[in-house]
């Protein structure tokens, strides 16, 4: 059967190279190239663009961007079974697709990277995917090396990531990512997409860098929001105790009682400014 880009089906290739889906790499993978252009897409034009990819797999959403123009990707995959695959494509596509074999958790991207402009676009591996964007949001200079990142999460965690003060998921990554990027869900990609189906829904997450975000020591916020939802339930007096808890509060105008989900982003600043 044709498929978009020339390429043979991604469930043959799948097949061929015997690359059955390993749980313990959070291997669900996309074989509709409609869908994978569709994430793509959401990160809008990828002319002259540099991506870089965590988790390519069989490469499904390898394709879609390379289908897409962009300049190159840089994609970085920790299963070596999926490298013939990869190689593959990359002999489609010469010249453009530079796959790095390794754990994404201890990769530098940002030394990866020759030429921007740059856009991180992934379906994320489930079990590093939160510790992934926290690190992509934590440098310590800002702006930081991407433009944007268009990523894939499990529903419940790009709920996590949108989340505003008051509402119910509002936590650490709320904060973080509210603080520096301008994040929203894109669409829903039901469990049924994946092979194999996950047990819940996912959703495509797209953040932008805000150009001035409010003055903050990136390792200080992490600190504060750590502690005050570790027990989020708590007053904050109670959770923020071995940062200074009452002092501290006092200091920073903010009543001790009230809890952390209670508090906006200028809040959770203000009180990491004053550690
Ligand atoms: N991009 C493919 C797709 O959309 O079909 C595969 C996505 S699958 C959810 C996640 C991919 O991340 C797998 O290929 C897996 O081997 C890879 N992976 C898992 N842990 C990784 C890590 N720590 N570093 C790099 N890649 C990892």
């Amino acid at each position: 059967m044709a498929t978009l880009d020339g390429l043979p089906p991604l469930r043959d290739v799948v097949q061929k190279h015997g690359l059955d889906a390993r749980k313990a790499l959070g291997q669900n993978f996309l074989f509709d190239l409609n869908l994978t252009q569709k994430i793509a897409r959401t990160a809008g034009s990828l002319k002259d663009t540099t991506v870089i990819e965590v988790g390519p797999g069989p490469g499904g959403l390898t394709r879609a961007i390379l289908s897409m123009e962009a300049k190159k990707v840089i994609a970085v995959e920790r299963d070596p079974r999926c490298l013939p695959v990869l190689q593959e494509i990359s002999n489609h596509y010469p010249g453009r697709l530079e796959v790095i074999e390794g754990d994404a958790l201890k990769t530098d991207f940002e030394t990866l990277v020759t030429e921007g402009p740059v856009k991180i676009i992934a379906n994320l591996p489930y079990n590093v995917g939160t510790q992934l964007l926290v690190n992509w949001l934590l440098p310590q200079t800002w702006p930081p090396f991407y433009d944007s990142m268009t990523l894939m999460f499990q529903r419940e965690v790009g709920e996590r990531i949108v989340a505003q003060a008051g509402d119910d998921a509002y936590g650490r990554l709320g904060v973080l990512a509210g603080w520096r990027t301008d994040a929203h869900m894109a669409f829903d990609v039901p469990a049924q997409a994946f092979s194999p189906p996950p047990k819940v829904t996912s959703t495509v997450v797209h953040l932008v860098p805000k150009t001035n975000p409010i003055v903050c020591d990136a390792s200080q916020l992490e600190k504060v929001t750590l502690a005050a939802f570790g027990q989020r339930r708590k007053m904050l007096r109670q959770s923020l105790k071995p940062l200074g808890g009452e002092t501290l509060l006092n200091k920073a105008n903010i009543d001790p009682q009230r809890r952390a989900e209670t508090l906006s982003i200028e809040e959770f600043c203000k009180l990491a400014n004053l550690l």
